[in-house]
């Protein structure tokens, strides 16, 4: 993960630039399911790194297009140097199990353990429609799963426990200010 700096910080508050704005649970578009993409084009090339920009300025390892507000099957990952896009994307293999903490752009300064997969092996489009597969492995697959997980309006507290998920969400209600 990426450390920011005072510029980009900036940048970020900015609407002119860019910059998507994350909707924080809970919104209800992030229970939503996204539709597949099945146009492959100049807007989606630049949603793609848009998305990847906004990712970055808000010093996340991933994010999927319902958290931007899109109701579609598209999210990013960049995580140890490496980036990847995701667009209509499939687990197709999966080995051995981590626990691990997971956090998420959607719900500030909220942090949880979950079980994920070791290592899977996605099959996914690209930005021009072809299909092309890729393998991750620890924070790189949880990433994954993670993103993956927000095209199907499923979200990381829904692994916990009905207790800590019922915590969490108090502790999001006090964060967003009472607005929804
Ligand atoms: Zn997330």
């Amino acid at each position: 993960m990426k450390n920011l700096t005072e510029s980009e910080k900036t940048l970020s508050n900015e609407s002119s630039n860019g910059i998507l704005e994350i909707r924080k649970y809970p919104d209800p578009v992030l229970k939503k399911i996204s539709e597949p993409v099945t146009v492959f084009d100049d807007e989606l090339e630049d949603f793609v790194k848009v998305l990847f920009s906004s990712m970055r300025v808000h010093d996340g390892v991933g994010l999927a297009a319902p958290q931007v507000g899109v109701l579609k099957k598209i999210a990013v990952v960049e995580y140890d140097g490496k980036s990847y896009v995701l667009i209509n994307p499939k687990v197709v293999d999966q080995k051995g199990l981590q626990e691990g903490e997971e956090g998420c752009l959607s719900f500030p300064g909220i942090y949880a353990h979950v079980t994920r997969p070791q290592w899977v092996k996605i099959e996914s489009n690209d930005v021009h429609g072809d299909t092309v597969t890729f393998e991750g492995e620890g924070y790189t697959a949880r990433a994954f799963l993670h993103e993956m997980d927000h095209l199907n309006g499923k979200l990381f507290i829904d692994y916990l426990s009905s207790l800590k998920r019922n915590a969490i969400k108090k502790k999001a209600a006090k964060h967003t200010g009472g607005h929804f």
